[in-house]
C-alpha cells in the first residue's frame, strides 16, 4: 500500500457544541438533531489522502462525560492533533475553548496541531445590522495568532467546511 501516517486526533470543547456531530459528518456524512450523546463513540478511524500518501486519523470523541466532570488528561495524552470546538452563537463555549487551548499547550507543548473550530455557522442570522454571532472576530484572530491555531467556521448540520478542517490538519503534519 501507499505510505500511511497514523495520527491521534482528539475532540475537545464544551458539552453540546457539536463535537460528536462533527465526527459523524466527517466519518459518515450524516447528521442528527438528537441531543442524546448516543453518537459519542469513543474511537473512530478515517483515512484521507495527501498527495500520494495516506493519513489515518484515529479520532477520539468523548461519550459525553464532559457534561458531568472535567476530562482526564489521559484522554488527550499523546495526541498529535486536536479540534477545539465552540459554538459561534455561544460566548461561554468560546471561553471554554480558550481554556482548552492553554491546557493543551501547557501539557503537550507546541508540537500539537490545534484547529479552533467555530461550529453551527448555519445558525448565524442578521437582524438588520446586528448579527447573533456571539464571539468577536478580532478576538478569535488574536487568539489564533498568539497560540498558532488553524481556524475554521463550520456547520456539522450542513457539512460546510468539515472535510476542510481535517484536510488542513493533515497538511500540517510532517511526514517522517
Ligand atoms: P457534543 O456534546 O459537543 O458532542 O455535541 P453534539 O454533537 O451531541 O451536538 C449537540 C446538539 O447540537 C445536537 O442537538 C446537535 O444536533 C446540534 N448540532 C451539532 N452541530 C450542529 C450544527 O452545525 N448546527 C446546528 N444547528 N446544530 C448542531
Ligand atoms: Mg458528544
Amino acid at each position: 500500500g501507499i505510505p500511511t501516517l497514523t495520527i491521534k486526533l482528539v475532540l475537545l470543547g464544551e458539552s453540546a457544541v457539536g463535537k460528536s456531530s462533527i465526527v459523524l459528518r466527517f466519518i459518515s456524512n450524516d447528521f442528527t438533531e438528537s441531543r442524546e450523546p448516543t453518537i459519542g463513540a469513543a474511537f473512530l478511524t478515517k483515512r484521507i489522502t495527501r498527495d500520494d500518501k495516506a493519513i489515518k486519523f484515529e479520532i477520539w470523541d468523548t461519550a459525553g462525560q464532559e457534561r458531568f466532570a472535567p476530562l482526564a488528561p489521559m484522554y488527550y495524552r499523546n495526541a498529535q492533533a486536536a479540534l477545539v470546538v465552540f459554538d459561534i452563537t455561544n460566548e461561554q463555549s468560546f471561553r471554554k475553548a480558550q481554556d482548552w487551548v492553554e491546557e493543551l499547550h501547557e501539557k503537550l507543548g507546541d508540537n500539537i496541531i490545534i484547529a479552533l473550530v467555530g461550529n453551527k455557522m448555519d445558525l448565524l442570522t442578521m437582524q438588520g445590522e446586528i448579527s447573533n454571532r456571539a464571539v468577536n472576530e478580532d478576538e478569535i484572530q488574536n487568539l489564533c495568532q498568539q497560540e498558532n491555531l488553524l481556524y475554521f467556521e463550520v456547520s456539522a448540520k450542513t457539512g460546510k467546511n468539515i472535510h476542510e478542517v481535517f484536510q488542513a490538519v493533515g497538511e500540517k503534519i510532517p511526514f517522517p
